[in-house]
């Protein structure tokens, strides 16, 4: 069975480890990979300014088409005081959805601007039918509920959560709101199966997390050993994974 799409790939800088963009899309591509959504991990890089992530974008826009390696738009607080709207971002770049990420950075929804920033956020995707991918993890800043008050207000746009983490609160988000998609990138198989079970396998989107899977496998081996694999070998690895969960999603 061929993978055709990646939803979750990213390209960039993140941490101590500078993924080349052309690279990345490269290596998706020759594996036969013919659409993918990628993001910028440049954007959790420090005191970033995003004219740094556009160019960055620019550079696969100019080989790729954005019909099929499709970027999104990493949006961060700090753009506020930089004076970057959602709207002249988009007319920068052909975006074709929108990524937060509330762990890498403070959204808070106290803060008149922020709240305001993400109404634009949210009502953009709406308007435009795009989606949002949402980074989710397991406490109160990052958890899968942390943005549903804007799944309520804004049925058209798509909320993809990311990892569906916790499980038990992604499975109660897919039953609420028909406009909530989650994915498969860093999600174990018990619980893909879970979800499965739940009766979401159409809501589900096989996404990798590459390269992120490589730095990881690289940072941490298993079993203590040295030996970390290129970017082509793990995204082999990734996409055996990838195969085995597209399976899954199919005997449903
Ligand atoms: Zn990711």
């Amino acid at each position: 069975m061929k993978i055709m799409t990646d939803t979750h790939i990213h390209t960039g800088q993140f941490y101590d480890v500078h993924y080349d963009p052309l690279e990345v899309i490269g290596i998706i591509t020759d594996a036969g990979v013919e659409e993918s959504v990628f993001s910028s991990t440049t954007s959790g890089k420090d005191d970033v300014q995003y004219a740094e992530i556009e160019q960055e974008i620019a550079v696969v826009v100019s080989r790729y088409s954005p019909d099929t390696i499709k970027p999104f738009l990493w949006y961060i607080p700090d753009y506020i005081d930089q004076g970057i709207s959602v709207e002249m971002a988009m007319k920068g770049l052909p975006y074709k959805g929108i990524k937060l990420h509330p762990r890498a950075h403070h959204w808070d929804f106290a803060d008149t601007r922020a709240l305001d920033t993400l109404h634009e956020l949210f009502e953009y995707a709406s308007q435009h039918k795009l989606p949002v991918l949402i980074h989710t993890g397991y406490d109160a800043q990052d958890e899968a509920n942390r943005f549903s008050s804007f799944f309520d207000e804004y049925p058209a746009a798509r909320c993809i959560l990311a990892h569906c983490r916790p499980l038990d609160q992604t499975i109660k988000l897919l039953a609420a709101y028909p406009n909530v998609y989650c994915d498969t990138a860093f999600v174990e198989e018990a619980d893909l199966r879970f979800i499965m079970k739940a009766g979401f396998a159409s809501r589900v989107l096989l996404g990798s997390d590459f390269p992120i899977t490589h730095y990881f496998r690289s940072k941490y081996p298993p079993n203590g050993s040295g030996d970390t694999p290129t970017l082509t070998e793990q995204y082999a690895a990734d996409l055996k994974q990838l195969r085995r969960y597209s399976g899954i999603i199919q005997t449903v």
